[in-house]
């Protein structure tokens, strides 16, 4: 097993160190995962740019080592279809023309906001503490403040709800 120093590979290197357990088992249960996001990842290819049915289950098999059934894939194309996220166009390649899938203006908007939620939900996972302030407990999007108190790496809205929170902490055993 060759190992290339990759931030990706660095990641997973960790992973299976804190987990003690072998690179192919984990990398295997993690296909097994990550290959049920079918329709993510095939919103995911499609918002990387138009493709073709068969590009598709090409990008999804160099990804997850997993084969993507045409039985999966073009129900769902139509159906993305249907609700106006994704448009067909055919291009003559050859002799045969091919029919590219893309997402329309509505379907780039869905994409978005569904990775966003997707990124929102596996940030909670690895910092669930860095979602709030821990002063006021307002709900930081971006530009928090993050400082370690006492070793605990703790996030606030600004720096003024950290200097607050500090002040309170050293002087509540007066109160
Ligand atoms: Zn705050």
């Amino acid at each position: 097993m060759s190992y290339t120093n990759t931030p990706q590979n660095r990641v997973k290197w960790k992973y299976w160190r804190l987990n003690g357990l072998s690179e192919n088992s984990t990398e295997q249960s993690m296909s097994d995962i990550l290959s049920d996001f079918s329709q993510f990842y095939i919103l995911l290819l499609l918002s990387e740019g138009p493709i073709h049915g068969y590009g598709l289950i090409k990008e999804f098999k160099k990804r997850t080592g997993k084969t993507l059934s045409a039985g999966t894939i073009y129900p769902f194309l139509q159906k993305l279809e249907e609700q106006g996220l994704v448009k067909r166009s055919e291009k003559a390649v050859g002799k045969k023309p091919k029919i590219i899938y893309s997402l329309t203006a509505k379907g780039k908007k869905f994409t978005d906001a569904l990775f966003k939620r997707f990124a929102a939900i596996t940030a909670s996972a690895i910092e669930p503490s860095l979602q709030t302030c821990s002063s006021c407990g307002v709900r930081i999007y971006e530009g928090g403040y993050i400082e370690e108190i006492d070793g605990r790496k703790m996030a606030f809205c600004c720096v003024h709800c950290a200097a607050a929170f500090k002040e309170h902490q050293g002087h509540s055993h007066h109160s």
